[in-house]
Formats: C-alpha cells, sequence, structure tokens
C-alpha cells in the first residue's frame, strides 16, 4: 500500500480524514485545495475560480502537483486528498503514477448529503496561519489554536456553497464510475461521528 486517495463532496471530512490516516500510517498528506490555497495568494485569476466555487483547470492543477511531488521527491507512502476531481484528471493521475511505479493503490470515497454539507460548512473555520481545517460542530478547534486567526473561507460562503455542489455533480461525480470500474474505490458514509468513520477505514487497511 502507497498511493491512497481520498476524494468526497465538500464537507465529507474528506480532509480530516485523510490527515488522520496520514498521522495513523506515517504517510504524507498533500491536499490540492491548500496548495492551491496557498498558489492563489500570487495569482488573481486563480483566486476567481476559486473563490466562486469553480475547478482550477485540469492541467494546471495536474502541472502543479506533479512538479510539487517530483521537486520534493514525495511518492512513497502517499495520500492525496481532494484530487482527482474530473474524470479527465483521474484517467491522467492513474496512469501518471503508474508511470512513476506507485500505482494508486485504493481510492477512499466519502459520501455526503447536501443538506449535512451545507449545514456543516457554515460552521468551517480555517486557521489563516497553519492551514488546518475545524468545524465549530464537529471538530472545534483545541485550546492551543489562537481564535483571532480562524476565518472562513472564501468558498464556504452561502453564494458559493451552491455553485460548488453543481460543480461536483456536474464534473467530480463522472470520475467515480471510471474508479469503480478498475475496483479501487472504497466507499464509507460520511454522515457520522468522525472518530467511528476513521475507525471504519482503519479496517480496510487491515485486510
Ligand atoms: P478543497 O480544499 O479540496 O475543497 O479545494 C478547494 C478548491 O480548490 C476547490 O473548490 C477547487 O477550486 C480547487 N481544487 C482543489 N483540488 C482541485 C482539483 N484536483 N482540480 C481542480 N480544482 C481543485
Amino acid at each position: 500500500m502507497n498511493t491512497i486517495l481520498f476524494i468526497g463532496p465538500p464537507a465529507s471530512g474528506k480532509g480530516t480524514q485523510a490527515a488522520l490516516l496520514a498521522q495513523h500510517l506515517g504517510f504524507k498528506h498533500i491536499s490540492t485545495g491548500k496548495m492551491l490555497r496557498d498558489m492563489k495568494k500570487t495569482n488573481t485569476e486563480l483566486a476567481e475560480i476559486m473563490d466562486s466555487g469553480n475547478l482550477v483547470p485540469d492541467d494546471l492543477v495536474l502541472d502543479a502537483l506533479y512538479s510539487k511531488l517530483e521537486s520534493e521527491n514525495l511518492f512513497e507512502k502517499l495520500i492525496l486528498d481532494g484530487t482527482p476531481r474530473s474524470a479527465y484528471q483521474y484517467v491522467k493521475m492513474r496512469d501518471w503514477f503508474a508511470s512513476k511505479g506507485f500505482p494508486i493503490d485504493k481510492v477512499i470515497y466519502i459520501t455526503l448529503s447536501e443538506e449535512e454539507a451545507v449545514r456543516r460548512l457554515s460552521a468551517r473555520r480555517e486557521d489563516k496561519v497553519t492551514g488546518a481545517t475545524y468545524n465549530l460542530l464537529t471538530n472545534p478547534p483545541g485550546d492551543d489554536v489562537n481564535p483571532d486567526n480562524l476565518i472562513i473561507r472564501e468558498d464556504d460562503k452561502p453564494e458559493t456553497i451552491k455553485n460548488r455542489f453543481k460543480v461536483y455533480h456536474d464534473q467530480t461525480e463522472p470520475m467515480i464510475v471510471e474508479m469503480e470500474k478498475d475496483g479501487i474505490l472504497r466507499k464509507f458514509d460520511g454522515e457520522r461521528d468522525i472518530n467511528v468513520i476513521f475507525e471504519e477505514i482503519l479496517e480496510e487497511f487491515k485486510k
């Protein structure tokens, strides 16, 4: 087991579960959302796309991800969170990772209803210094976190949430069919408690 992907709709908890699993297994955790949020600080075009809840163009994400993995040599024991997000990205990434000798082993797919996602997103906060994400309902920040650093992500604002779901249904869902065909998809119900889901995901790695 080397290359693991975490996917799911907005607020499904994929970032939280990816971080927990990375810590548990001693894997590296790369979030393309975080990577792109760092990039958008100096790129207004990117900021405009992301702040409206749209996907960044496929080849831009893939190029940025590939150059990060190559320049920092991050191939071994890798968890990718929030990517791929289209059938095009999936097929490209699948072939690229295989050509590097690190084929994608498993995709952890966390499901969530749109209703629950809206509830969660409105309670989500991000630490603008560390990039860590919290949820005031399900995963509140600890005492060591400075509340002044907690912000609402631009794309978590109500007017943007609706568009993110449309984008998810139109562009990301078709990729799931491809993953299913490849036999690497494992599906988890994200409506439950973080620890319950994590225990279930861990079972997948004991097999
Ligand atoms: P996330 O933190 O995973 O919710 O990602 C935040 C935003 O980053 C998304 O709404 C997209 O605009 C962008 N993004 C992250 N990963 C990708 C990807 N693989 N392809 C296209 N856009 C992405």
